[in-house]
């Protein structure tokens, strides 16, 4: 209980800020209660009737009202119920003579705090003020905590249902008993159907299973679970999901539980609050940065980096268990010419088809790759046996045998396997790798499809690796390499064309020339292929000259015999300049005399069907075999060229060269253009020009240089003037 002059204190500060309205029909009343109020510090207002109260309470904020109940007209209860209907926060003290229990105790039910009997003690009148003016206060502070409580959950609300994570509440089941407004635009689900359900309807079960203990957290603090990795598995019944992909989402899970105390002080596990971001997206670009970063694209396998991988593990786990693996080195056969002949599409096609072959007849621990181009190579660890690696072998030919059918087309291929078995044929990745791949050139120089162990080529003898196998590595490895020579035109020294000629540069022995390869490369038939290749390079390099604005020079081009024995050669021939789209009447096959001499199947239907096309046809070496005029007279040839041992013999010692003049003479009469090549000083030059030879090769104008230099030399010449000037 206060004592009275704190009472009064608390009246003073009550006082200076409360608004009191009395409302009385007795004047007299009014203005004593006014003027008791007034001393003590409050301001009052008055009202003399119900209906005065009424409107003076729509106007004006009180704390207090002093309400007489007997009034006429519009009576006190009738002002309480004004009061309580419009809400309004403030205290009403009944004061009256009425005395009847009803009316006080209706007044009390219609929201008055204390009742005053006329006669009031003024000091008990105060008293009841000031409780009022203090219910009144505090009354409106808790509104306003109520107000801002309201106010901050409302606030909390927003933020946790506008939160792009996902935030759930389970109980101590697991059941979910807050999910926040996400989970619908996320996962799929409407609120209430997660409601109530346990936590695991919405774990996918690609996870680990500590999951479940991490999505229903009971550890808190430090221990809880911090940017765990979830996968969430989105509402099936969703039309959203139409993929495995889409399946599921990725989240980063954080989770505590959450404990209330008892009665006896023990907590008590209530539940889990978790909140989860969805990181799918990131994810996924991780996933494919990883994933291209260890595979090929066009057939999704492993590539070189995840295989070596790969081998390093064979190796450690075969050192240590003793167990042996085969590396098999597969390589399509005649690839080359699907990608030719139907395009990089359809070739690419076939690769994926080809590697979907493969991999039906592998085990899930076997690892194929694609090294690039048509190459493969398979690993096979923990297989120890010749016949297991043979049988697998055997069961990826048979199944690439099957005809492929690509956009209408039934293709046949077949694959050549080089087989390398641990240890046997090398103990570190390099040369595991060398030995398959030599294996593998074996199969593709004993007629392709099929497969070669290693270890066999051991014992087969030392000289398995033949120039020809060599040869053929060559090709596929791109160590041939096309050179040019130019030829010139004695008059004006421009040239005037050039000549290609093939050069192979070996990885250990240098740069060979065709003396040291050309005869092997005949023999196996190599230089087909060889030969084959050569043209498209040299096309590859006129394009270029084309497009670097150059101007048309004649091209020369060697063919040996053994290439045009060919059936088909003529037709290949053409088709592979069609397809460079460049004119055929710049080309000019260079055969040797020898070849004509042979006697070759249909040699004259050949050459008269390439100068049909336009292709000009000149006799290489010409003057070694003493062809004899009327040969010459039955075959269309444009030009003869002059072997270069008899150029070598036009020096001061042999005034005459007997030979050269003859030659010259033969042209002039067939009226054949005449060639001279191997012209290496200004004796011969002058000679030759003499001769009436309107191209002229050899070593005082240049030997034959690569593609580039050959490129830069014709960049170099002037467009109009001479391209070397000669000392005289
Ligand atoms: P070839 O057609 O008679 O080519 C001329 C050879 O003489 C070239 O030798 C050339 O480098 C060389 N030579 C050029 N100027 C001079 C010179 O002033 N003095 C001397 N001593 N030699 C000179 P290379 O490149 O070694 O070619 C040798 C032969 O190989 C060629 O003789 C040709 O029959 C054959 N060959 C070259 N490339 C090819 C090709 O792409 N396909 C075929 N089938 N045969 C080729
Ligand atoms: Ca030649
Ligand atoms: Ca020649």
């Amino acid at each position: 209980m206060l004592v009275k002059n704190e009472q009064q204190q608390l009246a003073v500060i009550d006082a200076e800020q409360s608004d009191v309205l009395i409302v009385d029909d007795q004047l007299s009343h009014l203005h004593s209660l006014q003027a008791l109020l007034r001393i003590n510090g409050y301001r009052v207002s008055l009202a003399r009737s119900g209906g005065e109260a009424i409107t003076r309470l729509q106007d004006h904020d009180y704390q207090l009202v002093l309400l007489d109940l007997q009034m006429p007209g519009i009576d006190g209860l009738e002002v309480l119920e004004f009061i309580q209907q419009a809400a309004l926060p403030l205290e009403v003290a009944v004061i009256s003579g009425e005395t009847s229990f009803t009316s006080v105790k209706d007044a009390i039910r219609l929201g008055a705090f204390d009742f005053i009997r006329k006669p009031y003690h003024p000091e008990e009148l105060l008293t009841t003020v000031s409780q009022g003016i203090e219910r009144y206060r505090i009354k409106t502070a808790l509104m306003r905590d109520e107000q801002a409580k309201k106010e901050s959950e409302r606030l909390h609300h927003f933020i946790v249902n506008n939160s792009p994570d996902f935030i759930y509440m389970l109980d101590a089941r697991g059941v979910f008993t807050y999910v926040n407004a996400i989970v619908e635009d996320l996962l799929g689900y409407k609120r209430h159907e997660l409601l109530g359900k346990h936590f695991s309807t919405l774990i996918h079960p690609y996870n680990a299973a500590e999951i479940h203990k991490f999505f229903s957290e009971q550890r808190t603090g430090e221990r809880a679970s911090h940017s765990v990795e979830v996968r969430l598995r989105v509402n099936p019944d969703n039309d959203r999901v139409n993929s495995l992909e889409n399946s599921e989402l990725v989240f980063e899970l954080s989770a505590v539980g959450i404990y209330e105390e008892d009665q006896r002080g023990e907590k008590v596990f209530l539940g889990t609050l978790g909140s989860a971001r969805d990181i799918t997206e990131r994810k996924r670009t991780e996933d494919r940065i990883s994933h291209q970063a260890y595979h090929d694209l066009l057939t999704r396998l492993p590539n070189r980096l995840l295989f070596n991988d790969r081998m390093d593990q064979a190796f450690a786990h075969a050192r240590r268990s003793g167990q042996n693996f085969a590396l098999i080195f597969m390589d399509l056969d005649r690839f080359k010419l699907i990608n030719d002949t139907l395009g990089h599409v359809m070739g690419d096609r076939v690769l994926q088809l080809v590697s979907e072959r493969i991999l039906d007849c592998l085990r899930a621990e076997d690892t194929l790759c694609r090294f690039g181009g048509d190459e493969f190579s398979l690993l096979l660890p923990n297989i120890s046996s010749r016949e297991s690696v043979s049988s697998v072998a055997e069961k990826i030919l048979k199944a690439v045998r099957q005809p492929f059918q690509v956009n209408n087309h039934e293709l046949y291929l077949s694959l050549s396997l080089g087989i390398a078995m641990y240890p046997v044929a090398g103990e570190t990745r390099e040369t595991l790798l060398q030995s398959a791949d030599i294996a593998m050139y074996q199969v593709k120089n004993d007629g392709k499809d099929g497969y070669c162990f290693y270890s066999d080529m051991l014992e087969g003898g030392s000289d398995f690796i033949s120039a020809e196998r060599d040869m053929y590595y060559a090709l596929e490895k791109n160590q041939f390499q096309v050179f040019f020579q130019p030829k010139v035109d004695p008059e004006t020294n421009i040239i005037v064309g050039m000549e290609a000629l093939l050069r192979w540069q070996h990885p250990a022995r240098g740069l060979l020339y065709p003396d040291d390869f050309l005869a092997t490369a005949e023999e196996s038939k190599l230089i087909v292929s060889i030969g084959d290749w050569a043209l498209r390079r040299i096309c590859e390099e006129v394009l270029r000259w084309q497009q670097q604005g150059l101007p048309k020079i004649k091209i020369a081009v060697n063919i040996s015999s053994v290439q045009l024995e060919q059936d088909d050669f003529v037709e290949r021939f053409i088709r592979t300049i069609q397809e460079f789209d460049l004119p055929a009447d710049i080309f000019e096959v260079e055969i040797s005399e020898q070849s004509l001499l042979r006697g070759l199947q249909q040699l004259g239907k050949k050459i008269n069907c390439l100068r049909d096309y336009g292709v000009s046809v000149a006799i290489d070496d010409f003057g070694r075999g003493y062809s004899s005029l009327s040969y010459l007279q039955n075959i269309p040839i444009n030009t003869l060229k002059i072997d270069r041992s008899f150029v070598r013999d036009i020096d001061e010692n042999h005034p005459q060269a007997l030979i050269v003049d003859g030659i010259a003479m033969m042209a002039k009469g067939l009226k054949m253009n005449l060639v001279a090549e191997g012209v290496e000083n200004l004796l011969q030059l002058d000679y030759v020009r003499e001769l009436g030879c309107q191209e002229v090769q050899g070593y005082l104008y240049g030997e034959a240089v690569s593609a580039q230099a050959a490129l830069s030399l014709m960049k170099s010449r002037p467009s109009d003037g001479p391209h070397f000037i000669l000392p005289h």
